[in-house]
């Protein structure tokens, strides 16, 4: 092995972890390389989180211009241009994409496009992606492969060659009849995203409800909204094996409580979960071990097991999300600072982005039974806040749940609008350990959602 060039700091992936700890590392004057095989940002700004909510957004005009009658808008027609609604994307990415390219060069961090794989302990080969190899050798590695999307072994599956929701995202095209395997949170948002594009849409789900994790009656609301906007919703089914082509003719075979049944249609989307792109790096040289998932095993300072080499975000097992990358940068770089910061007992928000959306911060209905946590639950339809009322979105409702024997709020889940920016208000107070009897009296603005806070909050069962 040819003499490893030597750094302080190797990141690999410059995701919302990895970019953080090389912006950060490097702008504190300590020399550091970043790898990254694919586009500098990671998923997030460039095949997730933005491009998804981008379009999503494209699709909720769109819906709200086939209502605009209701609203006086006059149009005798209205069709969509997909063109259109991705160069608004791809202008969206490359403006993120310079932001990143900006912030890595001002920060000083040396970004090295390409493939790591390791050939010894904390020492990497790099495949540039212009040609010919580095090795790289650093005192700390930090790891932030990230995730992709699984592709489950169902026969016939991979020979269609499906869409992930990197391909999906990425359409110039409409497609005519869009199958979707899986009802967790990619599979939601892209299947109404596309069905309100002007797709006919399928959504093949293998459990008794949508969005699996949630609630029922979340659920059943999920799939009522579904329903209502014409996707066909089906539950319970298992996938059997696929015929044909996406983007041509595909033809699933599934068993449903009826029996053996074929869904045809043009396009296939799996969504179907993620796995860790740990597989392809040559950990075995590092003493870095996985779980049996195939995640990096690390401890609560996200320590993994070989010495000086951390591991962040989706590749690490944290729950998947950019804002929980970011954080588990935040913890070691802290920590590497003299700081005691762990991930336990974190307070992680998140939201599915169907329109209306779906939070939610803490403790479900089902998780705090199923931790046999005694709770009084108030619970409201969204159309009782006047603010819905005045921009005509009535979906939903919200809930939460107070402790039986004190005051605390235990979690807040919110279906409806804006229910992302409601539950801040929700997660500040649970943050601040305030009893709910603060959010209950506090004076909100009017109309606004959070003015809900007061209404929901004056049903809570007197102890
Ligand atoms: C469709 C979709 C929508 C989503 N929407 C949201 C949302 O609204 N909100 C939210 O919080 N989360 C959302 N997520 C989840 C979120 O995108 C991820 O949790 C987040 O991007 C994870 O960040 P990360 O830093 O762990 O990894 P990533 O962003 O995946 O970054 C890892 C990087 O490592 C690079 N890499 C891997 N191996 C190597 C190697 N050997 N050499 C060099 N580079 C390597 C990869 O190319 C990649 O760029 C969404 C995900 C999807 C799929």
């Amino acid at each position: 092995m040819a003499n490893p060039e030597r750094y302080e700091n190797l990141v690999i992936g410059s995701g919302g972890a990895g970019k953080f700890m090389a912006w950060t590392m490097a702008g504190a004057g300590r020399r550091t390389a970043l790898v990254e095989r694919g586009a500098l940002g990671g998923a997030c700004p460039n095949v997730a989180c933005l491009p998804s909510k981008n379009i999503i957004h494209s699709a909720k005009v769109i819906s709200l211009a086939r209502r605009g009658g209701e609203f006086g808008l006059k149009t005798d027609s209205i069709s969509v241009d997909m063109h259109a609604v991705q160069r608004r994307k791809r202008l969206m990415v490359a403006g993120l994409h310079q932001a990143h390219v900006e912030r890595t060069t001002a920060s000083g961090a040396e970004l090295i496009q390409g493939t790591a794989r390791f050939v010894a302990p904390r020492t990497v080969e790099i495949d540039r992606r212009s040609g010919g190899k580095r090795i790289i050798s650093a005192d700390r590695v930090f790891l932030d492969l990230g995730s992709r999307a699984a592709m489950p072994e169902i026969p016939g599956l991979r020979a269609a060659n499906p869409m992930t929701h990197v391909e999906a995202l990425d359409l110039d095209r409409l497609p005519e009849h869009l199958i979707v395997l899986g009802g967790g949170y990619v599979g939601l948002e892209l299947s109404q995203a596309m069905r309100r594009l002007g797709s006919k849409v399928t959504l093949v789900q293998h459990s008794p409800q949508l969005a699996d994790r949630e609630d029922p009656d979340i659920g059943a609301a999920l799939k009522d909204l579904f329903v209502d906007e014409g996707i066909e919703v089906l539950l319970e089914t298992e996938l059997r094996q696929i015929d044909g082509h996406s983007g041509d003719r595909v033809r699933v075979h599934v068993n449903d409580r009826e029996g053996k049944r074929c869904i045809e249609g043009t396009d296939l989307l799996v969504a179907t979960g993620r796995k860790a792109n740990t597989d392809a790096i040559n950990l075995e040289q590092t003493g870095v071990q996985l779980d049996e998932h195939g995640y990096i095993k690390v401890n609560d300072r996200l320590e993994t097991t070989a010495e000086n080499i951390w591991a962040m975000g989706d590749c690490a097992g944290s729950p998947m999300f950019t804002h929980v990358a970011v954080n588990d940068f935040s913890i070691v770089y802290d920590n590497l600072n003299g700081a005691n910061r762990t991930t336990k007992n974190r307070l992680i928000p998140f939201c599915i982005f169907t329109d209306p959306e779906l939070a939610r911060v803490g403790r479900n209905e089902s998780e705090a039974r199923r931790d046999g946590i005694e709770y009084r639950l108030v619970k409201m339809p969204m159309a009782e806040i006047l603010r819905t009322r005045t921009v005509s979105e009535h979906r939903g409702f919200m809930k939460m749940l107070i402790a039986n024997d004190g005051d605390e709020i235990l979690g807040f889940t919110a279906l409806g609008f804006e229910a992302s920016e409601l539950m801040a208000a929700a997660q500040t107070a649970m943050l601040g350990h305030l009893p709910y009897t603060v959010l209950r009296d506090a004076i909100f603005a009017h109309p606004t959602m959070s003015e809900g806070l007061n209404q929901l909050l004056a049903n809570v069962r007197v102890r």
